[in-house]
């Protein structure tokens, strides 16, 4: 496989923009090596500027989960573009979009759209402070939510101290409104409840962890933070920016059954265009500007584009037998990737929820940020590039998810498993 027009373009790309790209992971810098620069796609397929063809399991990190350039979500922008692409005035778009939302997820009654989920996190957690009148954030290591500067905080050593900012650039005084627990460990969140009485505005959570690689919540984690939440008088606020419209319709708010206070929303309620969005219960909702103190406000949010997209997307979701297709082709992926590992000798445990997954290079259990953090990443590094050859992109780091769309079919899975199991035997 020649990369020459990508090394080219990667080289100028360089001089312009930091690291070459608009998102730092893009990059290639866990895995080394030129990242192909994109020029189109269909369905599960892209191809880069050197006429290389790869199915792809990155789908723009989670948006695209009817697949590449599908004809309603293209039809619906061109259709949109024609009569203007954004008026900084209300439209019957926003309204609709928010309608689609607000049935899938009976938790939120209201909701802000915004043009990113760093836009979505940041705001609700504004919201969640105005509310409570509290300051500090509880949030766990491991969970992304967006670059906005507190909540770019990992745990220190140990449990249940004050956050260390992970970026330079963020005031230790931002950092230390954050703190941080650790996913799937209960007790660790108690701790913090106990160490900050009445202090603490919000938990936010992945529901379903998905950017330390996919993590599924233990049995009665999510419970039991409702219940902790509820017990010292703080908002749970889940981010499904990734599990959102992806777990299941209704997220995973609708998989496991629980009643989060807010609300973060992002990737598949933009269908491939720049959407976010955040709500919630309408007492808390109502803390927003217009109707109250809280100021939060966009140019471009709720973008006729970009709601067009987002309509189309959803409701191709809501045909039926769509998500039953999406958990089957999940679990055939999933089965490949165990037998590859175990046809090598090599020690993975793949975890999985619906058509997310990732494939962790260490031997069972991955419940928590220590454990995915154990994986061996050169040997990560070693099966990408031979997918990579092979003509299957998969995300250039272990610890992001792989996305399974409605474009696959059950040949590409098959394919996919295929050139799994030969990049293992030649690990
Ligand atoms: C991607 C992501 C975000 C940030 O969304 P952007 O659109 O990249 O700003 C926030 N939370 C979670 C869980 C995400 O996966």
């Amino acid at each position: 496989m020649r990369f020459d027009n990508s090394e080219q373009l990667f080289a100028r790309a360089r001089r312009l923009i930091p690291g070459g790209v608009n998102s730092p992971v893009r990059s290639f810098g866990a895995v080394g090596g030129t990242p192909p620069f994109i020029v189109s796609s269909s369905g599960a397929h892209v191809r880069d500027a050197d006429g290389n063809e790869y199915l792809d399991f990155v789908g723009s990190w989670g948006p695209l989960i009817l697949g590449h350039a599908h004809s309603a979500v293209v039809e619906a922008v061109q259709r949109a573009a024609a009569d203007g692409t954004s008026f900084g005035a209300p439209t019957e778009r926003e309204l609709e979009l928010a309608e689609l939302i607000t049935r899938a997820m009976p938790s939120i009654e209201m909701l802000r759209l915004v043009n990113s989920g760093t836009e979505a996190a940041m705001s609700a957690i504004r919201i969640a402070r105005a509310y409570t009148g509290r300051s500090k954030l509880l949030k766990f290591n491991g969970n992304y939510h967006g670059h906005a500067d507190g909540l770019l905080v990992k745990a220190g050593s140990g449990a249940a101290t004050y956050g260390i900012p992970t970026s330079a650039g963020v005031p230790l005084g931002y950092a230390a409104e954050t703190l941080v627990a650790e996913y799937n460990d209960l007790a660790s969140v108690e701790a913090v409840f106990d160490a900050n009485v009445n202090q603490v505005a919000a938990v936010i959570v992945e529901p379903v962890a998905g950017n330390m690689g996919v993590v599924a919540p233990a049995e009665g984690f999510l419970t039991g933070l409702r219940k902790l939440c509820d017990d010292n008088g703080a908002l749970l606020i889940f981010d499904e920016v990734i599990t959102g419209f992806r777990v299941a319709y209704g997220g995973a708010q609708e998989r496991y059954r629980i009643r989060p206070d807010l609300t973060c929303l992002g990737k598949i309620i933009g269908g491939g265009l720049p959407v976010g969005a955040y709500g919630g219960r309408a007492e808390v909702m109502q803390m927003v500007a217009p109707l109250g103190p809280a100021y939060q406000a966009g140019t471009l949010s709720g973008n006729p584009l970009a709601t067009a997209a987002g309509i189309a997307c959803l409701q191709e979701l809501s045909k039926p037998g769509v998500y039953e297709t999406l958990e089957a082709l999940g679990a055939q992926a999933e089965a490949g990737l165990r037998a590859a590992g175990g046809a090598a000798g090599v020690p993975v445990t793949v975890e999985r929820v619906g058509s997310a997954l990732t494939v962790f290079f260490t031997a069972p259990p991955v419940t928590t940020w220590v454990e995915a953090a154990s994986a061996d990443t050169g040997q990560y590094t070693a099966f990408f590039h031979g997918l990579l050859e092979r003509g299957v992109y998969v995300a250039p780091s272990q610890f992001e998810a792989a996305f399974v769309s409605l474009a696959h079919t059950t040949e590409d899975i098959a394919f996919a498993a295929e050139q799994a199991r030969e990049a293992m035997a030649s690990l």
